[in-house]
C-alpha cells in the first residue's frame, strides 16, 4: 500500500491469521486478561462509552471475536435494538457465541461469520461499527475501511481500538522486552502457543502508528477522524463519521 507497511503477501498473511485465532481460541479471554493484566476492559470500557450508543440502535462489532463488547452493546440497545457479531474465523465465532449464550444473552444479538474487506450487509446500515484489536489482522485495510464505511448510516461512527505507537520513549525498552519476552513466554506456559504471542507482538509493531490510521481513516472517506492514546498510546482509540 502507499501507507508503506507490511510487504506480506496476502495469501500468507490470511493463512498466519487464520491459524493464530484458529490455535488460540479456547484460550483467548484468558491470555487477554493475563497479558493485559485485566486493563484491556478499560479499553474496551472507553470505547462503549465513545460510542454513543443508544437504545433501539443497530450496532455492528467487526472482528468481534469472544464477543466482550457485543455483550455490552446488547445491554445497551437493548430488544428494540440489534447487535451483530461478525467475524472471519468461526472458531473465535464459535468460543464467541458459546460464551454469550451461557451468560444469558440471547435475542438481540447475530452471528455472522464475514471478512471486514466485503462485508455482507446493506448500505448505511449500522448506527454503530466498532472493531477491536481486530484492524491489525486484516490483510487490506484500506478496504476493510471502505467497506466498513458503506455500512454505517450517515451521521454514524466507526471506532476502532487497535495497539498504536507508545509515546513515551524511555519507556521503549520496557515495552519492547514486554512485547517480544514476557508475552511469547505467558504464551508458551499458559496456552502451550509461543508463537501465536510471538505474531502478536511483530503484527503490533507493523501497524500503522496514531497520525497515519487517522489519515488512512480520512483517506476512506470518514470525517471529523481523531484519536485519543489509551495507556500512554500503547492502544489508541480512532474515531471518525460518515457524513
Ligand atoms: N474484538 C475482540 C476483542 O477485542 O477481544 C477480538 C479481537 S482478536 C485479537 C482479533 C479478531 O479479528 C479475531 O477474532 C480474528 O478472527 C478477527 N479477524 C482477523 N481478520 C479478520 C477479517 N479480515 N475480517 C473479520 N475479522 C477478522
Amino acid at each position: 500500500t502507499h501507507f508503506g507497511f507490511e510487504e506480506v503477501p496476502y495469501e500468507e498473511k490470511v493463512r498466519k491469521v487464520a491459524g493464530v485465532f484458529h490455535s488460540v481460541a479456547g484460550k483467548y479471554d484468558l491470555m487477554n486478561d493475563l497479558m493485559s493484566m485485566g486493563v484491556h476492559r478499560l479499553w474496551k470500557r472507553y470505547t462503549l462509552d465513545m460510542s454513543g450508543v443508544r437504545r433501539g440502535d443497530h450496532v455492528l462489532d467487526l472482528a468481534g471475536g469472544t464477543g466482550d463488547l457485543a455483550e455490552k452493546f446488547s445491554r445497551m440497545v437493548g430488544p428494540q435494538g440489534s447487535v451483530t457479531l461478525a467475524d472471519i474465523n468461526d472458531s473465535m465465532l464459535k468460543m464467541g457465541r458459546e460464551r454469550l449464550v451461557n451468560d444469558g444473552i440471547v435475542g438481540n444479538l447475530q452471528y455472522v461469520q464475514a471478512n471486514a474487506e466485503c462485508l455482507p450487509f446493506p448500505d448505511n446500515h449500522f448506527d454503530a461499527i466498532t472493531i477491536a484489536f481486530g484492524l491489525r489482522n486484516v490483510t487490506d485495510k484500506e478496504a476493510a475501511l471502505r467497506s466498513m464505511l458503506r455500512v454505517l448510516k450517515p451521521g454514524k461512527p466507526l471506532l476502532v481500538l487497535e495497539f498504536s505507537r507508545p509515546v513515551i520513549k524511555p519507556l521503549n525498552p520496557i515495552y519492547d522486552a514486554y512485547s517480544f519476552k514476557v508475552l511469547p513466554l505467558l504464551g508458551k506456559l499458559f496456552a502451550d502457543d509461543p508463537d501465536s504471542y510471538r505474531y502478536l507482538a511483530e503484527s503490533i509493531r507493523k501497524h500503522p502508528d496514531q497520525e497515519t490510521l487517522k489519515a488512512m481513516m480520512e483517506e476512506a472517506g470518514f470525517e471529523q477522524c481523531a484519536y485519543y492514546n489509551l495507556s500512554g498510546g500503547i492502544v489508541a482509540l480512532h474515531r471518525g463519521y460518515k457524513l
